[in-house]
């Protein structure tokens, strides 16, 4: 299946989904992230003339080495950083990315803050939340979120959304139903979660963006 093909097959099955859950039958269908991680140029540049616009990098190094050039001849692309950001590395994602998923605590808010001002940029952020309150997991516990929120808020940092990834183990349906309810709770418009396995049904429970590798670059070799 070519690229296109796995895009157009994606779309499809979120349309349906969408169509079956009453919860947002006036919802606009969510911004397809493609997550490439991993995944070389020639791939890159299939996507974007399949015409993918919104692409996510795990980490801060591998998108330096491989978007700096393709942005350029691309100026409409978005890019998210939807991977765990170290603080000292806060200066280089703000340079680079559009986007940032991964907000979860006061230092990387602070380091955030800093290097949008020195660079007069203005990144939009997103806050990770650890629904199911996994000890290895990246993202502030529910129950953390609103003292991070305010803070945030006191340093007028830009968040516009939640960012949540369910347990590998668990149904995913009811963190993403919690996920939504937090960020309605906190007047926050954007909702980060669905990845391949389940975009569909996180467009159902109200995704603004699916992450999405391998339903669309297949599986990962690296
Ligand atoms: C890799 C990754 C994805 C995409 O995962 P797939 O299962 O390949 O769709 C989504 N979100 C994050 C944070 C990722 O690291």
């Amino acid at each position: 299946m070519s690229f296109s093909d796995r895009l157009e097959s994606l779309t499809q099955q979120i349309s349906h989904s969408m169509a079956q859950g009453p919860l947002t039958s006036s919802a606009k269908p969510p911004i397809i992230i493609g997550a490439s991680k991993t995944q070389p140029i020639t791939q890159l540049q299939n996507a974007i003339h399949a015409g993918l616009t919104h692409f996510g990098e795990n980490r801060v190094q591998e998108a330096q080495e491989k978007w700096p050039t393709l942005r350029a001849a691309h100026p409409d692309i978005t890019l998210h950083l939807i991977g765990p950001l170290q603080s000292n590395k806060a200066k280089e994602a703000v340079a680079l990315f559009d986007v940032i998923h991964t907000l979860d605590r006061p230092k990387l808010a602070d380091a955030l803050k800093h290097a949008m001002h020195a660079q007069d940029k203005s990144c939009r952020l997103l806050v990770q939340v650890n629904t199911g309150e996994e000890p290895q997991k990246a993202g502030v516990i529910p129950q953390d979120l609103p003292p991070l929120l305010a803070y945030c808020a006191q340093l007028h940092l830009p968040i516009v959304g939640l960012m949540c990834i369910p347990p590998a183990d668990l149904a995913p349906a009811p963190h993403f139903a919690l996920l939504r309810q937090l960020a309605e709770r906190h007047h926050l418009p954007e909702l980060s979660m669905g990845m391949s396995e389940d975009a569909a049904i996180a467009a159902r429970f109200g995704a603004t963006m699916v992450r999405v590798g391998r339903h669309l670059f297949g599986e990962r070799t690296g």
